[in-house]
């Protein structure tokens, strides 16, 4: 399987720089930030599942054009994996006929382009070969981590979180995990700000990784713009022994 890094940004800005989107193969979007907006009409029809992290701005704002863009186009409707917390948030402030219309009843409310499916932790999906599972992470709102298993290995993706025990918990109940993709949104001096939103600074990442008994390549990401590379440069004092990359938008990781 193929994950195309469409976006894992704190924020946009040039040089790459997109809010978060992962393509895996061609049928599955993990978040649907603004790097969405560089894939092709062919490769936006193509997409038939979006696990949707948490409610957050730049984890969906994307969502309302994608589902625009393709609409004259689907057979078959596009299924939004999230919480339910996730999907109200949808629902109520998106999807509501005021900011956009209510893509879940067009163009009938028998055959919708567009259907949001409620997800909890202990759920399995199955798309194709991958299956799909999500861990509770510690963020501002209801947010989740999600589990990928493919043939052949397992990859998670922390989307956004600070300090906590269910991810690690999570991640080491797998029999394995050969990639996590993890945020690390602020610098260690700006520990209050982390604190207060609910991010990792790499300190605190450092802090939490060392429960982590698997030792998976670690792309990190969500770095405040600007700042990437001294995030990146602490990361690596701080966590010498791990396999650290700094992850950026339009990289494609062959798992
Ligand atoms: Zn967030
Ligand atoms: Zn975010």
């Amino acid at each position: 399987m193929e994950i195309r890094v469409l976006g894992c940004s704190g924020g946009i800005g040039g040089d790459g720089r997109r809010t978060t989107s992962f393509l895996l193969g061609d049928e599955v979007l993990i978040d649907a930030g603004s790097g969405v907006a560089d894939l092709t009409l062919e490769e936006l029809v193509a997409i038939r599942h979006i696990f949707i992290t948490h409610a957050h701005m730049d984890h969906i704002h994307m969502l309302p054009l994608l589902i625009d863009s393709v609409f004259d186009q689907l057979q078959q409707p596009v299924v939004v994996h999230g919480l339910p917390h996730t999907l109200k948030a949808l629902r109520d402030h998106i999807f509501n006929w005021v900011v956009w219309p209510d893509f879940t009843s067009l163009p009938s409310e028998e055959l919708p382009v567009m259907v949001l499916e409620e997800m909890a932790p202990g759920d399995r999906v199955t798309v194709g070969d991958n299956h799909f599972s999500m861990i509770p992470v510690n963020h501002i709102i209801p947010t989740v981590a999600y589990v990928v298993e493919y043939p052949g290995g397992a990859f998670a993706f922390s989307g956004d979180t600070t300090t906590n025990d269910t991810l690690w918990e999570g991640l080491n109940a797998l029999p394995r995990l050969d990639h996590l993709i993890v945020e690390a949104a602020f610098s260690s001096g700006e520990l209050a700000l982390c604190e207060m939103s609910k991010h990792y600074c790499p300190q605190l990442l450092a802090d939490d990784l060392r429960k982590l008994e698997h030792d998976p390549q670690i792309y990190l990401t969500h770095a405040k713009p600007g700042e990437e590379d001294m995030i990146y440069d602490e990361c690596r004092n701080l966590m010498p022994d791990r396999k650290l990359h700094h992850l950026t938008g339009g990289e494609r990781l062959a798992l």
